[in-house]
Formats: C-alpha cells, structure tokens, sequence
C-alpha cells in the first residue's frame, strides 16, 4: 500500500518532540503511520476531544507518553491488550509499534464506539482486522481479555478510581508492563505497573492526567447529552 507522509501529522509529531513528549525513533514512526484524520474531526490539535458517550480521544501527547512508556516492552510479534479503545486510535498505534506483528486486543464496553473503532481502523488500516492483528471486542475491560492472555503490554485509556482491578494485573505477562490511569480529580496519575520474571510488581507513578473512569456503561451513560 502507498504510504504518503501528511505534513499535518509531521508538524504535530515535530511540536511533541520538542515538547520531550515524543523520544524514541519506533513510537515517531508508529504514530507517523496512524493519521489522526481518521480518528477524530480536529485531527492535529494536542488536545482531547469529545467523541460522544460522555468520553473523549485522548490528547496526541498523551498517546505519546503511553506509547514511550510501553516502548521498551513492545517486542515483535507480541500480544498487546488496549482497554478502553474507543476510536481505535491507540490500538492502531500500537500496532504499528509492532509493524503489524503481534495481536492487539481492543476491548471497548460501549458497542456503538466499539463499532465506531472498526469503522475508523477501516479506513485506512483495513488489513489490521481483516488478517486479525487487530481484534476489537465488545465487552467490559475491567475483567481483561482471556482469551488471548497473557499479555506483554497493557495499555488502560480510562482511569482506575479507587483499584486497579485484579483481573488486568493476573493478565498482564512476566517481564510485561501495564500503563494505567489511577486516581480521581486532581489526584489522578498514571501509573506504570512492571511484573518481575518471578511475578513481583512494581509500581511508578508518572505524570498527573484526566482521564474518564474505567466503570460500567451505565455509569458512564448517566446524564450523557452527547
Ligand atoms: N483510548 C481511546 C479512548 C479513551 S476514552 C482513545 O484515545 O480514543 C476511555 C474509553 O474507555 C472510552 O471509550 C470508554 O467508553 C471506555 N471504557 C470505560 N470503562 C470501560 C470498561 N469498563 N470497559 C471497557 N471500556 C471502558
């Protein structure tokens, strides 16, 4: 397939270089790969955006940080859980960390963003469903993905109010690493969770963030206007 460089998707990734975002060659050209364009209206703006259900795309610095911070973990060919994969932007991306090895599984527990997820990796990235490299499922994340587990990587893209649910940690693979938002309000940061080879954990606190709650859809639904 023709890959054409967008000079919008450049001058983005340009600004979060400078910002010390963006430092490692694999996560600029994995992002390089994924345009915004099909993910979201106002593609190359570094902010969040409503994408209705009462939750938002993450802004592009912070799929930046996520993607920096499970850098080191992402070996070719590994299997990859995005939990909270709305528009399929991240779950792309990390694909492409990978070149199109591997399996990314994007798990979504609102059924029409998960579809919006399809359609949007549809566009441009259709062989990353059609030969199963990507799999979106339907379902609640905070039980994880058995089926394809353990995992080398664990991305969250919503936040861990008061636990990190146990489910994710027992999936998460030895020499493996989980990028997860914890707290709530002003107290919110994100957290990368290493499982040692004899299955000892460690926990770093990273930068302070918003993210919406990892909840049930009732939750996130109630008072939705969007
Ligand atoms: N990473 C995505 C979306 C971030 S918003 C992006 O940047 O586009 C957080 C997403 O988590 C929303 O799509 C929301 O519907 C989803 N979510 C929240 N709780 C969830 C749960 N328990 N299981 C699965 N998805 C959940």
């Amino acid at each position: 397939m023709l890959f054409t460089v967008n000079d919008s998707m450049t001058s983005l990734l340009e600004s979060l270089i400078k910002a010390g975002v963006i430092t490692k060659k694999r996560v600029y050209d994995a992002m390089l790969k994924v345009d915004r364009k099909d993910f979201t209206q106002n593609p190359y703006v570094d902010h969040s955006q409503c994408i209705g259900y009462n939750v938002v795309i993450s802004a592009p610095h912070i799929h930046g940080h996520a993607l920096e911070f499970l850098e080191p973990f992402i070996s070719p060919g590994c299997r990859i859980l995005d939990v909270g994969s709305g528009t399929g932007y991240l779950t792309v991306a990390l694909s492409k960390m990978m070149n199109d090895s591997g399996l990314v599984v994007g798990i979504e527990h609102i059924k029409e963003l998960c579809e919006l997820g399809k359609q949007n990796i549809m566009k441009s990235h259709s062989n990353l469903l059609n030969e199963k490299k990507i799999i979106l499922v339907h379902g609640d994340g905070r039980k994880g993905y058995e089926q394809y587990a353990p995992y080398k990587c664990i991305h969250c893209g919503a936040a861990a109010e008061t636990q990190i649910p146990q489910e994710l940690i027992d999936q998460l693979d030895y020499g493996g690493r989980m990028v997860i938002p914890c707290g709530t309000g002003n107290n919110q940061y994100i957290y990368c969770i290493d499982k040692q080879l004899d299955g000892k954990l460690t926990y770093s606190q990273k930068h302070s963030v918003f993210f919406v709650p990892l909840t049930s859809p009732e939750i996130q639904l109630m008072g939705n206007n969007n």
